[in-house]
């Protein structure tokens, strides 16, 4: 006759990452209440339940961590844009003034997905980027920035990503030769943004190979 049901309040819904069918998913968080109910009716409140989020397609409840987790397509973007702020930091230590860099950039802008990235784009970018800092004092290799713009990303990836960003970096500061100090400098501030131990760091830049 007597019994404690819970009561669930949908509070937000969204997309996340679902754990449980591994996909990108609408949930919706709903929180609970308990509450005691004779012959069916509420009579008492038994207090509230840990908030849950539910997975629309498979069902599964999960623990609100799971929001931390971006999507499958929230962390395609990141990287897309690590790749543009990695590039950008190699051009602007010094990489910008060869065209066989510029290009190698090109190159790993469009690999990443923008499609339309050419040299004159780049070059513009560069310049406006390099007014702005004239006049912020921003620098585009000021491990601040880059720690900023790369470590929400640098969370959720697992070392091999991290590695592979920087290698990236590595391969547009060799298209034109050796590296030249100031980009040595831009790729060690590069992977202590990405969180990559300094000795592996060393190793990697040491071990990058030279474009042909
Ligand atoms: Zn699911």
């Amino acid at each position: 006759m007597a019994g404690v049901r819970t009561a669930w309040t949908t509070v937000e819904d969204g997309d996340f990452f679902c754990p449980g069918c591994g996909g990108d998913r609408n949930y919706e968080r709903r929180v609970g209440r308990r509450r005691l109910t004779v012959l069916g009716l509420p009579v008492a409140t038994r207090g509230e339940v840990e908030a849950v989020v539910v997975c629309s397609s498979c069902d599964r409840h999960h623990g609100p961590e799971v929001l931390d987790q971006p999507t499958t397509t929230r962390l395609a973007s990141m990287l897309r844009d690590a790749v543009h702020t990695v590039a950008l930091a190699v051009l602007a230590a010094g990489g910008a003034r060869s065209r066989t860099a510029r290009l190698a950039a090109v190159g790993s802008m469009r690999a990443a997905g923008f499609t339309a990235c050419d040299e004159e784009q780049l070059l513009t970018l560069l310049v406006a980027l390099s007014a702005d800092q004239a006049t912020t004092g921003a620098d585009l290799t000021d491990e601040p920035e880059l720690r900023q713009a790369l470590e929400p990303l640098s969370a959720h990836l697992a070392p091999a990503g991290r590695e592979a960003l920087l290698l990236q970096g590595a391969r547009i500061a060799l298209a034109d030769g050796p590296y030249e100090e100031e980009e040595l400098a831009a790729l060690s501030t590069l992977g202590r943004a990405l969180r990559i131990p300094v000795a592996d760091v060393d190793q990697l830049l040491a071990a990058a190979p030279e474009r042909s």
